[in-house]
């Protein structure tokens, strides 16, 4: 009897350190993994970034009657994006992280699209970022053979542009794997005059990170998976920003 009341605790004892030892290794796996992502994304520690997923609330976006709506994937994308840029050890600050617009923190004088406007450029310009990216879905009627994604960039900055062209290196890199012959899918950094870019104190760049008007690309824009890899390209671009920044100064 007390043979197997011994062995009935030495049994449990076992069974309590295999539990301490699973809980252990699981740890230091999440911890080597965390630290793999930080060394990957090493230049973005310390960072700070605002996101800007466009529209949102009464404001879809480019949509369709399928019920394609470009407000949402703006924002999956950002969150997936914030995931990847919180693990490389960045702040982040998003300019909303729901189906709503930013009206709220703009000019209560204004009307609804210049207010949400207004909101977005305070959040970025109050933020004490290092850097801001707009998030939007392109659509361009009767183009069905243009697709991938447009950066753009005020042209009187320079961090600006260096920031869009990193950008757009990785995106024309992640949306050839999906080109097809004949496609205009590849495209340089761009200057534009959009609102957030003109007025915007830290270097900014707007992403059109696809077109809705591509039949192919629109059933990709709202799949999990490619909604990763845009965030993964954009935060590679991220990284290659800071890096290159680094590199130069
Ligand atoms: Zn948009």
């Amino acid at each position: 009897m007390a043979g197997r009341t011994l062995l009935f605790i030495i049994r449990k004892k076992m069974v309590v350190l295999f539990i301490a030892a699973l809980f252990l290794a699981t740890g230091l796996y999440h911890w080597a993994a965390s630290a793999l992502a930080r060394k990957a994304y090493y230049p973005l520690q310390g960072k700070k970034i605002v996101l800007d997923p466009g529209h949102g609330g009464v404001d879809s976006g480019a949509n369709d009657s399928s019920g394609f709506k470009e407000k949402t994937v703006n924002l999956e994308v950002a969150l997936k994006l914030r995931e990847l840029l919180v693990l490389g050890g960045a702040e982040v600050i998003m300019t909303r992280t729901d189906d709503s617009d930013v009206t709220e923190k703009g000019d209560p004088g204004k009307k609804r699209y210049h207010r949400d406007m207004d909101g977005r450029r305070k959040l970025m310009n109050e933020s004490g970022a290092d850097v801001f990216i707009s998030l939007h879905v392109n659509a361009c009627r009767g183009a069905h053979r243009t697709r991938g994604a447009f950066v753009y960039y005020h042209k009187n900055s320079e961090s600006g542009k260096m920031l869009a062209e990193c950008l757009a290196a990785q995106l024309n890199h992640y949306v050839a794997d999906y080109k097809k012959e004949g496609e205009l899918a590849i495209h340089k950094a761009c200057t534009a005059n959009y609102y957030l870019l003109r007025n915007a104190k830290i270097p900014a760049a707007l992403v059109e990170m696809g077109f809705m008007t591509h039949p192919e690309e629109k059933r990709l824009l709202s799949n999990k998976d490619y909604q990763k890899g845009l965030a993964k390209a954009l935060a590679d671009g991220l990284r290659d920003y800071f890096l290159n920044q680094a590199l130069s100064s």
